[in-house]
């Protein structure tokens, strides 16, 4: 896509500090870091989001986030990692391309905000009602 920031660093129109690269994926330094390590994992043919990428494609990033993660483990040493994926405005996706986001976190640093939420338990009845509903959609 021509106007997208993610597909201008996979053609290398705009600079990344690169971590690892295949035929399918790249990963790269997020400028912007929760924390120290924070690396995103892109597919090189430009999807929006979840629903739109390949399943090759999606395969192919998974596979490259394990690659990736002993890589940040080993040099880094974090105790934890958030795997983290945004699809849509309404969660907060800011680059409309697919990124994987992996983030280490030291068990001495301040909690992820987007990890620490409150748990509360729900309303049974529709939570079943909801999950039959999804179960039903699945192709
Ligand atoms: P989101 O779409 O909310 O999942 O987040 C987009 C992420 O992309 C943010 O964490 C940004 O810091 C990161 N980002 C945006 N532009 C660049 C860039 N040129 N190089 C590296 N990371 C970027
Ligand atoms: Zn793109």
């Amino acid at each position: 896509m021509a106007d997208c920031i993610f597909c201008k660093i996979v053609k290398g129109e705009i600079p990344c500090f690169k971590v690892y690269e295949d035929g399918k994926v790249l990963a790269f330094a997020d400028i912007n870091p929760i924390n120290h390590g924070h690396t995103l994992i892109i597919p090189k043919v430009h999807a929006e989001n979840i629903w739109e990428i390949s399943d090759t494609d999606l395969a192919a990033i998974h596979k490259a986030s394990k690659k990736i993660a002993m890589a940040i483990q080993s040099s880094l040493g974090p105790e934890g990692m958030a795997c983290l994926q945004l699809n849509g405005r309404p969660v907060n996706q800011i680059v409309m391309h697919y990124h994987l986001h992996l983030i280490p976190k030291a068990a001495n640093e301040p909690d992820l905000t987007m990890t620490a939420w409150e748990l509360k338990p729900g309303d049974m009845p529709l939570i079943e009602k909801t999950a039959k509903k999804i179960a039903e959609a699945i192709s």
